[in-house]
């Protein structure tokens, strides 16, 4: 089959490796002058700055990838395991080292509080059992009301309705253990208060697999496998933006797309790693959409959006490791303003990313690459982010400064930022959001917009507002998914 994919983040690249691989003609078309999505990279002074994602997880979910094609991940990239995983810090300089030995783990919740050792065990054995059925779920499809019918007890079960704050708290009465063992939905654009504890497994997961970078930055994986698509004979076309689904009026199939330019490509089959929302709204005409009506589209929940500053010192920051969790004082009441109020609030806390403590080559000798980043609420809420932007940052700045990076600003010799705005213009994003649909228990698994599109029979969707989800493990599924849906090439 001659198939487009419209977008390649990983998700995109995902399905795109292996429908290639399954004999299929395929072609992405993407709207930007680089692979990878949210995971762009800026170039600049001599830095490079991952734009996205940093922590990688399940890795074996990158090696099955290059598999599909026959190739090798070592051919193509060289990942590296990171220790400590991140460090978690708290305002009075509190420090939770974070990796997957045991007696480090146990050590590090002994210094925050002795009693609660007991909580980690029984934690980590209620979570062997969520892990197991959550990563069940995690490369089936969700398209009939029955395979949603079939886990519904395994759910109730495992208490999915409770929050991953909840879950956390069930084991600790420390807030800061809870917040050390819920905030993990965040990295994937969840409220840990409404998240499905479902989510709780990431520790699970990165206790059993590490938490991996990629040598080069997450660029490098990204390269990898668009080199890895275009070696099985893939087809790439940059900057180059689809305006339109076309459509038969006869039969309600999609017959291909409709770039900005006007020129028209026809495809058997579309894949679809556009922004979820988006796609429906713009992309496909209203009188082909009975399940996602506009209405319907707008009354779904999306994740929050994000402030990210990407930036460069002329000096190395030693005292911070490659990943650094920043929480601030308040843990619930900012969730709150970002989630639930949509206001931008006077603190933050902050995920801090010094990728030149892992390769040193990402900088100029003697200089340090960071981003930092912080969720933001999406462009539902009404913050002005042309007049907020620089105020937040340079907040941003002093926070750092104060606490962590001593005359941060004197040693920054490059500079440039993202916000919720570079969301819905640059990446067509709906309202702006950073991780897709939110992932509330009401908007997951077969409640979650379908990778086989419930309006569209030969449109499909990878990424992450489609099942199972945002952040690398999820929508390189999501790719396998519809690799595994469209089949062979017959
Ligand atoms: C700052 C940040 C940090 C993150 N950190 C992590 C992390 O450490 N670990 C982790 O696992 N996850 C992380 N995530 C989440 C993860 O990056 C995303 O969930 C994932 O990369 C999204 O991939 P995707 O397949 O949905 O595609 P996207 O990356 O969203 O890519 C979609 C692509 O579609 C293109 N497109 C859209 N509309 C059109 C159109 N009409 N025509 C042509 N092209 C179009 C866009 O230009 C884009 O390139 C992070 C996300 C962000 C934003």
């Amino acid at each position: 089959m001659k198939i487009i994919v419209i977008g390649s983040g990983f998700g995109g690249l995902s399905a795109a490796i292996r429908l290639q691989s399954q004999g299929h003609d395929v072609t992405i078309i993407e709207k930007r002058d680089q692979l990878g999505g949210r995971a762009y990279v800026y170039e600049q002074d001599g830095f490079k700055f991952d734009g996205g994602p940093t922590i990688i997880t399940a890795p074996w979910l990158i090696d099955e990838i290059f598999q599909a094609a026959g190739k090798q991940t070592k051919d193509y990239v060289k990942l590296v395991k990171l220790d400590p995983f991140y460090n978690i810090r708290w305002e009075d300089g509190t420090v939770f080292h974070y990796n997957d030995d045991r007696e480090t783990l146990l050590n590090e919740i002994r210094k925050i509080n002795p009693n609660e050792v007991e909580g980690y065990h029984r934690l980590s054995k209620d979570l062997g059992e969520i892990y197991r059925v959550g990563f069940e779920l995690i490369d089936q499809p969700f398209t009939s009301i029955w395979d949603m019918v079939k886990v519904v007890p395994e759910m109730i079960k495992l208490r999915s309705d409770r929050s991953v704050y909840q879950f956390a708290s069930k084991y600790f009465k420390d807030e800061k253990l809870r917040e050390a063992f819920s905030f993990h939905p965040l990295l994937i654009g969840g409220n840990p208060f409404s998240s499905t504890s479902i989510y709780a497994m990431i520790h699970e997961l990165e206790q059993k697999f590490g938490v991996w970078f990629a040598m080069g930055g997450t660029g490098a994986l990204v390269r990898g496998f668009g080199e890895c698509f275009t070696d099985i004979g893939g087809k790439i076309r940059l900057e180059s933006e689809v305006a339109e689904i076309t459509m038969n009026d006869a039969n309600g199939k999609a017959t291909g797309v409709k770039l900005k330019s006007g020129e028209l490509l026809e495809a058997d089959a579309i894949v679809a790693n556009s922004d979820v929302g988006r796609t429906y709204l713009d992309l496909i005409p209203a009188k082909f959409r009975k399940k996602y009506t506009n209405k319907k589209v707008k009354s779904m929940t999306y994740s929050m959006s994000l402030f990210v500053i990407y930036f460069g010192t002329n000096r190395k920051y030693e005292n911070m490791a490659h990943h650094e969790i920043i929480l601030g004082n308040r843990y619930k009441g900012l969730l709150d303003e970002i989630f639930v109020d949509k206001t931008l609030a006077d603190d933050f806390s902050l995920y801090l990313h010094r990728p030149t403590a892992t390769d040193p080559n990402l900088a100029p000798d003697g200089c340090d690459c960071w981003y930092v980043l912080s969720p933001v609420p999406n462009l539902e809420g009404a913050i002005d982010w042309k007049t907020e932007a620089e105020p937040y940052k340079q907040k941003i700045y002093e926070y750092l400064e104060k606490h962590y990076m001593p005359d941060l600003r004197k040693h920054i010799v490059s500079e440039t930022h993202i916000d919720p705005r570079h969301f819905e213009t640059t990446l067509n994003s709906y309202l702006g959001n950073a991780f897709g649909v939110e992932p509330t228990l009401f908007q997951s698994a077969w409640l979650r917009p379908h990778n086989l599109s419930e309006d569209v029979p030969n449109l499909y969707f990878v990424g992450a507002g489609t099942h199972p989800g945002a952040g690398l493990p999820g929508v390189m599924s999501s790719g396998k998914i519809v690799g595994n849906m469209i089949g062979k090439a017959v």
